[in-house]
Order: structure tokens, then sequence, then C-alpha cells
């Protein structure tokens, strides 16, 4: 790493682990997962498991099925942040980190909040900075049919929007 690009982003790699480096960005006192190496859409990024179940959400849980939502482990996946155009995407029947989209070394591993949450606890604006961004990010219970549409879902999620309609 240049001192160029330390000084330009501000972070520093705080863990490393088999699938890649968690970052922490001391400006924007925000982390995030960087994968080590590159891998082609429909690989198998990670196993995962339910750290703790709980029947309410937090910021750190994935919802499973209904009043049913864990934290993760590996901890280090809770650092995968959300983007509207997310690369990797969290698979709750066979419990595996999927990727979606071409990823390279050091690329920043995201995936979409509302692909696995069906009402999210802390709902924020989005500014992951995609043309397709949708800003308000609260959960797929809260986005059209069409927009939802666009991404691959959990089977709960995609069961859930399929009741709503
Ligand atoms: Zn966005």
């Amino acid at each position: 790493m240049t001192t160029k690009t330390l000084s330009k982003t501000a972070h520093k790699i705080i863990s490393r682990h088999e699938i890649g480096d968690v970052w922490f960005n001391s400006a924007a006192l925000h982390h995030s997962l960087h994968s080590a190496i590159a891998y082609k859409p429909g690989d198998i990024i990670s196993n995962f498991s339910s750290g703790t179940s709980q029947n309410y959400a937090t910021y750190l849980t994935v919802q499973t099925g209904t009043d049913k939502h864990i934290t993760l482990e590996p901890v280090y996946l809770q650092y995968i942040n959300h983007s509207c155009n997310p690369n990797v995407f969290f698979d709750t029947t066979p419990m595996q980190v999927v990727c979606l989209r071409p990823i390279q070394p050091g690329d920043e591993l995201v995936f979409f909040y509302p692909s696995t949450e069906w009402e999210m606890a802390q709902p924020f604006i989005c500014n992951c900075g995609n043309e397709n961004c949708l800003k308000f990010i609260k959960g797929a219970a809260y986005l059209d049919p069409e927009s939802l549409g666009k991404y691959r879902l959990t089977d709960f999620i995609a069961q859930q929007a399929k009741q709503n309609k």
C-alpha cells in the first residue's frame, strides 16, 4: 500500500481472515470487509452459521425467518456493508455467502440489506453512489415489487414479498 492511498482513504487493516481483511476508516468511523482473492459469480465465498438467535432485529442481525434473526458466525461477516449494487448475497437457506458479480482482490464485499431483511431495525439513507441507488433502505417490506425483483432474495424474503402482493 502506498502512502498516497493511505492518506486518501485514511483506512487501516484491523484484522485479517481467510476470505479477506477488515478495514477501519478513521475519517468515516466505518468498518468494511475487503476480499483477499478473486471470485466469479456463483462462487461460495464463505459458509456461515448462527452465533445467537433472537426474535427481534438489530443492526447486527440477519433475518432467517419470521421472528428469527441471527448474529453471524464468523463474526467478521458483520462488516459486509450495504450497497444497492451488491457483489455478494447471504443465502440463508444453505447458510452461504455467494458471489454475485466478479470480485477482485481488495474489492469491498457488499450486500443488499433488503435481500435478507423484511423490516430493518435501523433504517438509513444510502449513499452507495450507484445510479440505481434506492436511497431509503428500510427493508424489503417498503420496496415495490419492481425494485425488489431486480435483486436476488432469500427464500424467506421472496415468500414474504409474494404474500404481500
Ligand atoms: Zn444505495
